[in-house]
């Protein structure tokens, strides 16, 4: 039996929806379709310090308005902690999981850079702590929690194919649970994307990095596991990429000057689905959706694409 095409968009309700967040929507939301399939809205707004209700609204309202719709949610991250706490003692109970104390200044201090997502390479400094010791550092600071990795984890991304890391080198044992009792991100996706039935994972390649210990995740808490494609990233003319901080590029501020038509149709331009950058409704690039059109280099956001006094 076939199963059911359930794609999802995560996004983090911490500022305004730039043009990369809506990129990644487009893309899932078009794989989706193309498909026949069912798409969930979830809000991954676990740190509720940086993000808000208000965002999130807004962020629904900006999908509504260029067309993306959803068909189920939208769940919070913030109201699942009890399940992300039993999947923490599944973990737990494997014998997998122990008490970090190190601060930040001394992770960032004593480990190596993550070779590509800027975060750090755990080099297992509490890994082997007594019971007496954890006893005697609890008395004085709340932990973190971490997970052992071992061994070797690959996949097939639908798009950038093959790609593969040995955790312990590449990753080293990473955290399920922040010392502030926050969990984190790799174990809410994966605890959240196994309970709803999410078959299909479309985001950023800055999260292609980040695969392989979501599926150690899924093998260890005995979840189905989705299959991944990742997409390139939009760079700003300066190659940085687009981040929260690039006000202009974001819908906010692109409501204002274009159609969502024209978004749509540009973010489609840009995907390789239309020879120049026409107006559009989402569903009308359903037929012309595939992966192979889609670049696997990150793109340059053409200095005229979104500048209304270049476009008639
Ligand atoms: N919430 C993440 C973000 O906005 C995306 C997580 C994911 O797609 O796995 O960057």
């Amino acid at each position: 039996m076939t199963r059911e095409v359930v794609g999802r968009f995560a996004p983090t309700p911490s500022g305004s929806m730039h043009l990369g967040n809506l990129f990644s929507c487009l893309l899932a939301w078009l794989s989706v379709r193309a498909q026949g399939g069912r798409i969930i809205l979830r809000m991954e707004n676990l740190d509720t310090h940086r993000t808000s209700r208000k965002f999130a609204e807004q962020l629904m309202r900006d999908l509504e308005f260029l067309g993306l719709h959803w068909d189920e949610g939208p769940y919070w991250q913030s109201e699942r902690g009890d399940y992300y706490q039993e999947c923490l003692d599944k973990l737990s109970v494997q014998g997998l999981v122990y008490p970090c104390f190190c601060s930040r200044a001394e992770l960032h201090a004593a480990n190596a850079p993550h070779a590509s997502d800027g975060d750090y390479i755990y080099q297992g400094t509490c890994r082997a702590l007594t019971a007496a010791e954890i006893a005697e550092k609890s008395r004085s600071r709340a932990p973190a929690m971490r997970l052992r990795v071992s061994g070797t984890v690959g996949f097939n991304d639908l798009h950038y194919g093959w790609y593969e890391q040995d955790l312990e080198r590449d990753c080293g044992d990473f955290l399920l649970r922040r010392s502030d009792g926050v969990f984190a991100y790799q174990l809410a996706v994966v605890a959240d994307d196994g309970a709803m039935g999410v078959t299909q994972v479309v985001r950023g390649r800055d999260l292609l990095s980040s695969t392989p210990r979501q599926l150690y995740l899924y093998k260890l808490l005995g979840l189905p596991t989705p299959e991944f494609a990742h997409i390139p990233m939009l760079l700003s003319g300066d190659g940085r990429r687009l981040s929260k901080r690039d006000a202009d590029m974001g819908l906010e501020k692109l409501r204002e000057r274009f159609l969502p038509e024209e978004i749509v149709g540009s973010l489609g331009y840009l995907a390789g689905l239309l020879d120049r950058p026409e107006a559009v409704r989402p569903h009308e690039l359903v037929p012309a959706f595939s992966w192979e059109k889609v670049p696997m280099e990150d793109i340059y956001l053409p200095s005229d694409l979104f500048d209304r006094s270049s476009r008639s």
